[in-house]
């Protein structure tokens, strides 16, 4: 599997490693960072195999399970481990591998014992007063566009063109677990930074925002926190629902959120619902959360989860057969972080197995993951409960009868196939009459646009959607 060369050598074991304490408690700081920079499917799956041997002269030497191991941690976290490597043990320490316990078989020829600095040109403009916060791995050109996304996507590029100068401040996008709002609002970061790398940009989550501010406040600096903020010309606040019940901190960024606003600085914050759900929040914020731009962000179609899935695999050089990929979009249907989860997982299975990925060894990889995901919605559970809920038997469904409340069901009907169960276009209309994909694709653009502008046809489909959920399939499993 082709990845980037990788920046740090592996070594072979050294003899009769013995794992020190010192060891240990540097790489447990090392990987509580981690933690916080990475999903935590991926951080188990690459993270935790690691031991640390030795810690001496700045030098903090693991021990990867295999070379693979080693090659993808490179390839894939090189950065993040330098900055993980700064941020705890300081600039002039490094990281060294060893080669596993020979357990796995490595063929890479015993190396000499070298060490590289870890120290790198730091790219952050200097004018900024801290760090940014930003992960270059999310970006608009890997986000996938889909009809869930395709609105707070274009916002977003739009603000980050012309931060503070659109109609769009604050920028509000919230919706559902893993499905994309860090990744919006770190990119909306990126790309500002990539427009202008003067400007000076601030990502934090709430959870983060809270920590410091209470830190400040302990260290009497709660004067220079506000002022250093104050300072920021991107604002990306990331899960402001946890904001919920902290009325210091709450206090402490209304005051920053006006400033900012007053002087034409760019917010963009992220939340898990709309803001008139927010509970436990002062008013006031509330209502300058809902006073710009707000936009949700729904989960992934079927297509889109495809697009997302073969975007991967590209990535990481590997090619999956279509069954595989549609057997991935398929179970993972809920939480994009999950299905790429699953994906690595894959990934990493078939590189040290040696076997080839297909829906078997998916299925078998995937077993404990599959089980937590939620039975797959089949279609005729959706017609049974669009039928029941309308009082339209689903054959007229099914029927070419155009009148205007069974085509109306019928609409919504292949809307939620779309959005609930793993089949595509092609496969709805088939089943719907065998109406072709451009019925679907027609019925599906009707409910965006209904969806958008009818609050109460948001309820109306809500509803559906927690019905079909619920709804005890005969035929299935
Ligand atoms: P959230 O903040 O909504 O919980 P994240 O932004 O952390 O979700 O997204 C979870 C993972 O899924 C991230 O790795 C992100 O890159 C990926 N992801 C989500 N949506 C998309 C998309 N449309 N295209 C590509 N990757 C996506
Ligand atoms: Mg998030």
């Amino acid at each position: 599997m082709p990845t980037p060369a990788p920046s740090r050598p592996l070594l072979t074991a050294p003899p009769g490693p013995t794992q020190t304490e010192a060891a240990h408690e540097a790489w447990q700081q090392i990987c509580t960072h981690l933690q916080g920079s990475l999903a935590s499917q991926a951080y188990h799956t690459w993270f935790s195999p690691l031991n640390p041997v030795d810690f001496s002269g700045g030098v903090l030497t693991v021990q990867v399970p295999s070379r693979f191991y080693y090659e993808w941690i490179e390839g894939h976290y090189a950065p993040l481990i330098d900055q993980a490597l700064r941020e705890t043990l300081g600039d002039g320490a490094s990281l060294s591998y060893v080669s596993g316990n020979g357990t796995e078989e490595d063929d890479q020829p015993p190396a000499p014992i070298t060490v590289k600095q870890t120290t790198r040109p730091d790219p952050k403009p200097r004018k900024d007063p801290f760090e940014h916060g930003l992960n270059a791995r999310y970006r608009f050109d890997n986000f996938i566009e889909g009809p869930q996304n395709r609105f707070p996507r274009a916002a977003a590029i739009a603000v980050a063109a012309a931060p503070g100068k659109t109609n769009f401040n604050p920028l509000l996008v919230y919706g559902g677990v893993g499905l994309g709002k860090t990744h919006l609002l770190q990119a909306i970061g990126n790309a500002a930074l990539a427009h202008d790398y003067t400007i000076t940009v601030r990502y934090i989550s709430v959870e983060r925002f809270t920590q410091d501010f209470v830190e400040a406040i302990k260290s009497n600096r709660a004067d220079r926190f506000s002022a250093l903020y104050q300072q920021v010309d991107v604002l990306l606040m990331d899960d402001v629902q946890f904001f919920s019940g902290r009325e210091r901190t709450q206090m402490e960024f209304f005051h920053i959120f006006n400033a900012l606003y007053q002087s034409g600085k760019q917010i963009v914050l992220t939340s898990d619902k709309p803001p008139r759900e927010l509970h436990g929040l002062d008013e006031r914020l509330v209502s300058r959360f809902g006073s710009g731009l707000v936009y949700d962000i729904n989960p992934p179609d079927f297509d889109t989860r495809v697009a997302i899935i073969t975007r991967i695999s590209e990535e990481e050089a590997v090619e999956l057969g279509e069954d595989v990929v549609h057997y991935l979009a398929r179970h993972f249907t809920k939480n994009v972080r999950e299905m790429q989860g699953a994906l690595i997982r894959l990934l990493a299975h078939a590189s040290l197995t040696g076997s080839e990925i297909t829906v078997e060894t998916a299925r078998s990889a995937l077993e404990d993951l599959l089980q937590k995901q939620h039975r797959p919605v089949s279609i005729d559970s959706v017609q049974r409960v669009v039928g029941r809920h309308y009082e339209i038997p689903p054959d007229l469904l099914m029927a070419k009868i155009r009148t205007k409340p069974i085509a109306r069901a019928r609409m919504i009907a292949m809307a939620l196939c779309l959005r609930l169960t793993g089949h595509s276009l092609k496969q709805v209309g088939a089943r719907f009459g065998r109406r072709d994909h451009t019925t679907v694709l027609h019925a599906r653009k009707k409910i965006q646009e209904w969806l958008e502008s009818d609050p109460s046809f948001v309820s109306e489909f809500e509803t559906l959607i927690k019905l079909i959920e619920n709804d005890s399939d005969p035929e299935s499993p």
